[in-house]
């Protein structure tokens, strides 16, 4: 992440802040930009979810149309997001019955993303090469109301145009509300059990990487055995384990840490199974938080997960400010020590039981494992990329086995942990 681009965020966010509570009707005035309505309002019972049956996206680098086509009439709204542009389009939850190739990225747009992100609602990603504006968005009945029909029309504009657009406009909702609160130093503990969160990569419109040979999404390769791992752990005597996220939902990577604080988690252990280039390399391995990446390969990880936020359309967060608070600066270090501890743990307990990939314990700048009071690590359980690590990630069989070892990790972790007054 380039420091301009922090700036540039925390700008946005205080903006963000500044305008929740003002109508999102009052985009009309700043963009021409047609909104028809606001996402469902949250407090309502759960109604069934909306159907996204087709779609379609035509145009050229000049002006794009996206077209999606739904069961009943789709309340959304359209918000831009910069570094890089994308247009953010919101809806109630949907069920994406669609196929890939329908929103296939043509003309403006070179990535498009859809999927849940929880509390009723999903959301249609719109990343584009340079800046746009949406000249047009509205939705038409068809056929006396079979069906509707989502028109997003999208123009090539200059950066200052963008910039403004940008300035202009005020986010409601959860999502980017969700701001880490300044760290608790000393966080409530539970009732003397040792508090565990295990946090299932990805998930929602954030699919995380796609296996070579089956094409399996991680978010789903994550869940499974973030399940697995919750219910074994949770067989241990006093230790109460729970998931970050229970289903195919988006959460940001700042809601993931602050989910574990509130439990006041002892323990955050995050799943991932992502893919490299190098098709042959194969096996787990424990990652730990630092500045600086222990080699190339943990730090292109580092910065693919990073994404995860970018890909759902989430204005980055700036760091939180108390980073200097010395109190927090030492329980940090001292966080920092039993994540090491962690680690080293999970590390002695696979090996000779399960492929690790050559030197398993690294670090890199995980923006996930920045509680300051939670000792945290992810762990890449292997490579969708690899063939035989791919099979072994889709084996219930193996998941029981690596769930196993990892619960004498922590265990073994826990005794360590209260010997030395952790
Ligand atoms: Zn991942």
């Amino acid at each position: 992440m380039k420091p301009s681009a922090n700036h540039m965020c925390a700008s946005l966010l205080s903006r963000v802040l500044r305008f929740r509570g003002r109508i999102v009707a009052s985009v009309l005035v700043a963009g021409a930009l047609m909104v028809a309505g606001t996402v469902a309002h949250a407090t309502e019972p759960a109604p069934t979810p909306l159907l996204a049956f087709a779609a379609r996206v035509a145009g050229d680098d000049a002006r794009t149309r996206v077209v999606v086509e739904f069961d009943r009439k789709p309340e959304f709204s359209i918000h831009y997001v910069a570094n890089p542009v994308r247009v953010v389009v919101d809806l109630p939850e949907t069920a994406f019955g669609l196929k890939a190739e329908s929103l296939e990225p043509r003309g403006l747009f070179e990535t498009i993303r859809y999927g849940g992100m929880g509390a009723g609602s999903s959301r249609l990603v719109l990343t584009s090469k340079g800046p746009v504006a949406v000249s047009h968005a509205e939705v038409i009945e068809e056929e006396g109301g079979k069906s509707y029909r989502l028109v997003i029309d999208a123009e090539k504009v200059d950066q200052t145009r963008f910039d403004a657009l940008l300035g202009e406009q005020q986010w409601t909702g959860s999502i980017v509300a969700a701001k880490t609160d300044r760290p608790n130093v000393a966080p409530a503990q539970k009732s003397g059990a040792f508090v565990i969160a295990i946090d299932a990569g990805h998930g929602g419109i954030d699919t995380g990487a796609i296996g070579s040979g089956t094409k399996t999404e991680e978010k789903h390769v994550t869940l499974a055995f973030a399940q697995e791992l919750v219910a074994t752990l949770n067989r241990e005597s006093g230790i109460e384990a729970f998931l970050t996220r229970d289903k195919d939902v988006f959460l940001s990577l700042p809601q993931r840490v602050q989910i574990a604080r509130n439990k006041g988690a002892n323990l955050f252990i995050s799943i991932h199974a992502d893919t490299l280039k190098q098709k042959d390399i194969r096996g787990a391995t424990v990652y730990t938080i630092s500045d600086k990446a222990s080699d190339h390969l943990a730090a292109d990880l580092a910065q693919r997960e990073n994404l995860s936020d970018e890909i759902a359309g989430v204005p980055l967060q700036s760091e939180p400010a108390e980073v200097a608070d010395i109190l927090i600066d030492l329980t940090r270090r001292e966080t920092q020590a039993f994540s090491v501890n962690m680690a080293r743990t999970v590390v002695s307990s696979f090996e000779g039981q399960i492929n690790l990939i050559n030197n398993p314990h690294r670090h890199a700048g995980f923006r996930v494992l920045q509680a300051p009071d939670v000792p945290s690590i992810l762990l890449e359980l292997g490579f969708m990329s690899n063939k035989d690590d791919e099979k072994l990630l889709l084996d219930p069989e193996w998941r029981k086995k690596v769930s196993g070892l990892l619960a004498v990790a922590v265990r073994r972790y826990r005794e360590q942990a209260v010997a030395n007054g952790g």
